[in-house]
């Protein structure tokens, strides 16, 4: 008997390679007469070219981003949008960027067109969050999910080795909780799996030569379905410790996400049931947990807290703040694995030495 929710996103992709120049049709299909610019420090030249394309349509640009979208930088933001009358915000660069965005059609109501360069998946979601005083808040918010996404992979390019590793281990980290996702649609278990699939087969090739567009084509593709499920499911306990773990160490994003998902992966096993299986297939694994951590590995993303700044005296609060959200049993037990950082063991949630 099947029992599901689908939260169906309306938004409109664009993929392929070269689609940047599709941005400006798309904004004008949009109706757009004032464009607020977003973009991070890597993406401003892309958004120079996107601006040239746009000539006296782009009223105001941002070209300061942080991580988990600073309240300060925000307010900013929002204060210009409001200034300069935009009616559109185009967004260019990695999930801060997006983040940003959203932040600031959280207060305006104006709509997205995210052109994304990383493999962080907020694109699609209708996730914002916002970071202030040692704590990140997030919220559900349909008006923040972009209206129309371009996805060009030879934006992806230049994204480093180390970078594109533990992004793609993010959009991973949304395809692994969807699959056990209670009341998940079959359609979103399907997506995961083709995307968890594309990631496993395009990361080491990534890794291995980064200007390789076919391999980043498959990449991108599959971080996209990542952001679609992400969108339109819920997340578990794993992206529940590193949403903590963010806001309170400020500990970098994505690889944070890498050097938790074996052993959130290894926690959920037996409640997770035969869901993993065609997980594990997809990693062509025996295991999902170690599987995980094996292209973790394979392909040099953190697989340990420690490797990614977190102080070993900080595990038990962190573990406390964790269970203060919802209260889970075994946190600390998982926290304490992923700071360690050794190989998941199939049998169980503890690790090989
Ligand atoms: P990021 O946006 O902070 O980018 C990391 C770095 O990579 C930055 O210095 C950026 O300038 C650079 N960069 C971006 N694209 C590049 C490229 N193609 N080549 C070279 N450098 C490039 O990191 P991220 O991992 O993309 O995003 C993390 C943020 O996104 C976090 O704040 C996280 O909370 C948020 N996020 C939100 C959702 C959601 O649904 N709301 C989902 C995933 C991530």
């Amino acid at each position: 008997m099947r029992d599901f929710v689908l939260d169906q996103p309306g938004g409109r992709v664009v993929f392929g390679a070269g689609s940047l120049d599709a941005v400006p049709g798309e904004v004008r299909a949009l109706g757009a007469e004032r464009v607020m610019l977003v973009n991070d420090r890597h993406s401003r030249t892309t958004a120079e070219t996107v601006a040239a394309r746009l000539p006296g349509l782009v009223v105001a640009r941002v070209g300061r981003t942080a991580t988990h979208v600073p309240e300060h930088l925000a307010a900013d933001a929002v204060r210009l949008a409001r200034e300069s009358g935009a009616d559109l915000l185009v967004c260019v660069g990695g999930g801060s960027a997006t983040g940003l965005a959203k932040a600031v059609a959280l207060e305006t109501r104006l709509r997205i067109l995210a052109v994304p360069t990383t493999y962080a998946g907020s694109e699609m979601t209708p996730i914002w969050g916002l970071t202030g005083d040692g704590r990140k808040r997030t919220g559900r918010d349909p008006g923040v999910r972009p209206v129309c996404v371009v996805y060009d992979p030879v934006l992806t390019l230049g994204l480093p080795p180390a970078l594109s590793a533990a992004s793609g281990m993010n959009a991973m980290a949304h395809l692994v909780e969807a699959v056990y996702a209670p009341r998940v649609s079959p359609l979103t278990v399907t997506a995961a799996i083709e995307g968890a699939g594309a990631l496993a087969r395009a990361l080491p090739g990534v890794v291995r030569d980064p200007a390789d567009l076919a391999a980043r084509d498959e990449a991108l593709y599959g971080a996209w379905l990542a952001g679609w499920v992400l969108g339109t499911t819920t997340t578990g306990i794993h992206h529940r410790i590193c949403h903590v773990l963010g806001g309170r160490y400020a500990l970098p994003h994505a690889a944070t996400h890498s050097a938790v998902l074996p052993y959130a992966t290894a926690h959920n096993r037996e409640a997770a049931g035969p869901s993993l299986a065609p997980l594990a297939r997809a990693l062509g694994a025996e295991d999902a947990a170690a599987g995980l951590w094996d292209l973790a590995v394979s392909i040099g993303a953190p697989t340990s807290l420690a490797a990614v700044g977190m102080r070993e005296r900080d595990l038990d609060e962190a573990a406390a703040l964790v269970a203060a959200e919802r209260p889970v049993a075994g946190v600390r037990d998982l926290l304490r694995a992923a700071y360690a950082g050794a190989r998941p063991s199939q049998e169980s949630n503890e690790v090989t030495p």
